[in-house]
C-alpha cells in the first residue's frame, strides 16, 4: 500500500494511464487523473478508481502548455496540499517517413511527449521535493532503445525522456526524490489498435513471450516504482516488453 500519498497521472484518462491511475488508487493513493480532450474518459477512470475503493479526481490541461501545467499544480496544491508522485504518461504519436515528415507533426509530438514531461516535472518538483518519498516516473517506449522506421519524432521524444530521467535523478536525489523511466513494448491500447493484422503478426513473432502486454501490467510496474519498496532505484530505464528488447 502507498497510503497518504498524492499522485498526478498525465494522460490518465485512457489506455495505460487509466490502468496506472487505477492501480495507484487501489494502493491508497489520491490520484489526479489528467486528460487533454476527453473529459468523459477521464471521468470514467475516476469512476473505476472509486469502484476499487480509491480516491481520484479529474484535472484537464494540455501538458504542452507550460502555463496550464503550472496552473494545474496550483490546483493540486489547493485541493490536496501536496504532491508525492508524478507519472509523465501523456503521449501522442505522429508517424511518417523522414522525407515527408511535416514540421507541425514533429513539433506537436516533441511538444507533448518531451516538453510536456519537462514542464510537468519542473512544476511538480516544487511540491514533490517536500514529500518524504517523492517519485517521478516517465513513460518512454521500447522504440527509444531500438529505433523505429517511420517514427522519427516519436522515438526522438521518447529518447529525450531517457536523458531527462537520468538528469533529474541526479538533480533530485539529494531531496530523496527518485526519477525512473519505463520503456513499454507493445501494450494493447488504442495506440496499438491502429496496427493492422499483418503488422501485429510480424511484431508478435519477435516477442519471446509471444503476446502483447496488458496496460494493467504496466500499472503494476509503475505502482511498484511509486511505492516505498523502490526507494533505492533511481535513474533507471526499465523495460516491460515481453523480451522484445534485451
Ligand atoms: P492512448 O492514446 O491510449 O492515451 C493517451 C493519453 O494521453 C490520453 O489520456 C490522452 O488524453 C493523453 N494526452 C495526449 N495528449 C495530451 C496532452 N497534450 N495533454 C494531456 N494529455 C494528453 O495512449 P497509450 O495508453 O497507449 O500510451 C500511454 C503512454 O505510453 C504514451 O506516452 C505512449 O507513448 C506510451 N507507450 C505506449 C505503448 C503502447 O504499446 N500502447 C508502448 C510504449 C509506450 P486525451 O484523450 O484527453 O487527449
Amino acid at each position: 500500500m502507498i497510503e497518504s500519498k498524492v499522485a498526478l497521472v498525465t494522460g490518465g484518462s485512457r489506455g495505460i494511464g487509466r490502468e496506472i491511475s487505477k492501480k495507484l488508487a487501489a494502493s491508497g493513493v489520491y490520484v489526479f487523473v489528467n486528460y487533454n480532450r476527453g473529459s468523459d474518459a477521464a471521468a470514467e477512470t475516476v469512476k473505476e478508481c472509486e469502484a476499487l475503493g480509491g480516491k481520484a479526481e479529474i484535472i484537464g490541461f494540455d501538458v504542452a502548455q507550460s502555463d496550464a501545467v503550472n496552473g494545474a499544480m496550483e490546483t493540486i496544491k489547493e485541493k490536496a496540499g501536496r504532491l508525492d508522485i508524478l507519472v509523465n504518461n501523456a503521449g501522442i504519436s505522429k508517424d511518417g517517413l523522414l522525407l515527408r515528415f511535416k514540421d507541425e507533426d514533429w513539433m506537436q509530438t516533441l511538444a507533448t511527449n518531451l516538453n510536456g514531461s519537462f514542464f510537468c516535472a519542473r512544476a511538480a518538483a516544487k511540491l514533490i521535493m517536500k514529500s518524504p518519498a517523492g517519485r517521478i516516473i516517465n513513460v518512454s517506449s521500447i522504440t527509444a532503445e531500438m529505433g523505429n522506421a517511420g517514427q522519427a519524432a516519436y522515438v526522438s521524444s521518447k529518447a529525450g525522456l531517457i536523458g531527462l530521467t537520468k538528469t533529474l535523478a541526479k538533480e533530485l536525489a539529494s531531496r530523496g526524490v527518485t526519477v525512473n523511466c519505463i520503456t513499454p513494448g507493445f501494450i494493447e491500447t488504442e495506440m496499438t489498435g491502429k496496427l493492422n493484422d499483418e503488422q501485429k503478426k510480424n511484431y508478435l513473432s519477435g516477442i519471446p513471450l509471444g503476446r502483447f502486454g496488458a496496460a494493467a501490467e504496466v500499472g503494476e510496474l509503475v505502482n511498484f516504482l511509486a511505492s516505498p519498496s523502490s526507494a533505492y532505484i533511481t535513474g533507471q530505464i526499465i523495460g516491460i516488453n515481453g523480451g522484445l528488447y534485451m
